[in-house]
């Protein structure tokens, strides 16, 4: 889905839970640190951590210029036959987009650095009660507030600690240049946006169990 153009003028800052700060406008909506995306690109090994201007940033590495190109080599054929010339892809200079980043208290597992086992997510207590032994009231019990049955956080963050996107770094430069960064902010929300349409993709092809 394409995002309509920004314009980060009209966001009003609204305080939100642990220190966290979001950005409203009532065309936009919200503009979040979007924890759960930089979490998952971070992780991503085609891009990079680099610190700018004392900040981290998360960068986006892609050859927009990559190209076949032919070697010249010729390929020997077991039959004999001489083939075309190798072709190999020329990647080119990498181009870097940056997305500035601020450390924050993970959303998903609160700070804990696990999170309860999704695999029972939505059991019901009846579900328990027949899959459980004698004892599964106890588990229920440990499951709903004990740790016994926790997971690694699902946004692999830093033992309860997660990058963000830093939209209030990025909304103090805004005023220098507003057009360009208005179009920089726009670039942002696309990515996060297919980030979204990726992995609604991706759960109901899990779902029909592709
Ligand atoms: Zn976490």
């Amino acid at each position: 889905m394409k995002v309509k153009e920004t314009d980060l003028g009209t966001f009003k800052v609204c305080p939100g839970e642990n220190g966290k700060v979001y950005y409203h406008d009532s065309v936009y909506g919200y503009l979040d640190s979007e924890q759960s995306f930089t979490m998952y690109e971070v992780s991503n090994s085609s891009n990079e951590m680099v610190v700018v201007n004392n900040r981290q940033h998360l960068a986006f590495v892609s050859y927009p210029d990559g190209e076949w190109v032919t070697t010249g080599k010729m390929i020997p054929r077991e039959s004999g036959i001489i083939s075309d010339p190798e072709r190999v892809f020329n990647h080119g200079e990498p181009v870097r987009f940056m997305i500035p980043l601020v450390l924050e208290i993970c959303e998903r597992c609160e700070g804990k650095g696990t999170m309860g086992n999704p695999a029972f997510n939505g059991t019901s207590i009846e579900w328990w009660q027949e899959s459980g032994g004698p004892d599964w009231q106890e588990d229920l019990n440990e499951y709903m507030h004990g740790d016994l049955y926790d997971v690694q956080c699902e946004f692999h963050c830093d033992q309860g600690k997660a990058w963000g996107i830093d939209w209030t770094y990025i909304i103090g430069q805004w005023k220098d240049d507003p057009r360009v960064i208005n179009d920089y902010a726009t670039e942002i929300r696309q990515l996060v946006s297919e980030y979204y349409d990726h992995m609604a993709e991706r759960a109901s092809e899990e779902r029909w169990g592709y």
